[in-house]
């Protein structure tokens, strides 16, 4: 019961990247910075098992970016000329590249993160990538000219890297799709649709996770418009409900996300946020408890996973460890009160 995990994302040590940074530069190349990745890959592995959580993920180590990560191991992509894009409707202006032809795979993707990890812990294992749409979302298109066409051709590629990260031993696949809270009526016509894709025929665990971002500025600035109920999630929770996708990774505290919604997910796992990511203030135990048991109002026991509200990459890692503490010891709180 409460199996907890985090959303995927911790921050990486100043000797493998610069830090507090969305976009870090590596501080070494070549086999150095394989070496890098390695080490802090077995580091955050270890913090995790030590802080005493049940689904432990790479943290994200290996790859400079959440969407990036995917899209450097693609061909068809032009990173040389990058063009000016605004993207999740305009939030953020961001440089990015630009398909010019059929999208392939060059090669793996994860696998030398998630064979280390899988390597060095029993624990369950889970791998992230981008979802198809919020890919979709941070690339310029030439060649498809069609975003649900680009949509499925991405879907396609995860779907390869899944099925190989799943013999790799991999427990839990998850892709984040932060678009989902940006453009719903697409998500009903074709972005569930390409998470269906993305996910067909995996022999694990698979989930999605459905965020309002970081706590970076333009996040920030993008909630104050929000309003008073950010009530997003209702739009898309039904379909979701409906899809073949396994778990639902969702904010819930300090978010104005009203908690009832969660009864929309019927039938799936919930991975509750009750750790924040926007602020620097590590709950208490008891607090991560009684998210817990506001969350269990509407979410079955045997559903409810204690999750963070959004990756942990751009904080400082003393503040993501002592969360990650808080997550486990508040889970434990709740696995007697709740019993
Ligand atoms: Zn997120």
């Amino acid at each position: 019961m409460f199996e907890t995990t985090i959303a995927g994302s911790l921050p990486k040590p100043g000797w493998l990247a610069e830090t507090d940074k969305l976009w870090p530069q590596w501080r070494a190349q070549g086999e150095d910075l394989s070496r890098a990745k390695r080490d802090a890959t077995l580091l955050w592995l270890k913090e995790q098992e030590d802080a005493g959580l049940d689904i432990v993920t790479d943290g994200e180590q290996a790859r400079q970016h959440f969407v990036h990560g995917f899209l450097e191991a693609v061909e068809g992509i032009d990173f040389e000329h990058k063009v000016k894009m605004g993207i999740r409707n305009n939030r953020y202006d961001a440089m990015v590249p630009v398909v010019v032809g059929p999208l392939k795979l060059k090669g793996r993707v994860h696998q030398f993160e998630a064979r280390i990890a899988r390597a060095h812990t029993k624990k369950k294992l889970k791998i992230t990538m981008p979802g198809p749409m919020t890919i979709v979302d941070t690339i310029a298109d030439r060649h498809y000219g069609d975003k649900v066409k680009l949509a499925m051709a991405f879907a396609e590629l995860l779907n390869q890297e899944a099925k190989a990260l799943v013999k790799d031993g991999v427990d839990v696949i998850q892709f984040d799709e932060p678009a989902f809270n940006v453009y719903m009526s697409d998500v009903k016509r074709w972005g569930i649709q390409a998470l269906e894709r993305a996910a067909k025929g995996l022999k694990c665990t698979t989930a999605v996770h459905i965020c309002y971002g970081y706590g970076i500025k333009a996040n920030l600035d993008w909630k104050e418009t929000l309003g008073g109920e950010w009530r997003q999630y209702e739009e898309i929770f039904p379909a979701l409900a409906a899809s073949s996708i396994d778990q639902v990774s969702l904010e819930c505290i300090h978010s104005k996300v009203p908690p009832q919604l969660m009864k929309l997910l019927k039938g799936k796992d919930v991975l509750v946020g009750v750790i924040d990511v926007a602020s620097d203030r590590v709950e208490t135990p008891q607090e991560v408890a009684r998210t817990i048991g506001q969350a269990l109002k509407y979410v079955p026991k045997n559903r409810l996973f204690p999750c963070t509200n959004c990756g942990m990459a751009p904080m400082k890692r003393e503040i993501a460890l002592a969360k990650l503490q808080a997550l486990a010891a508040g889970a434990a709180i709740a696995r007697k009160k709740y019993r």
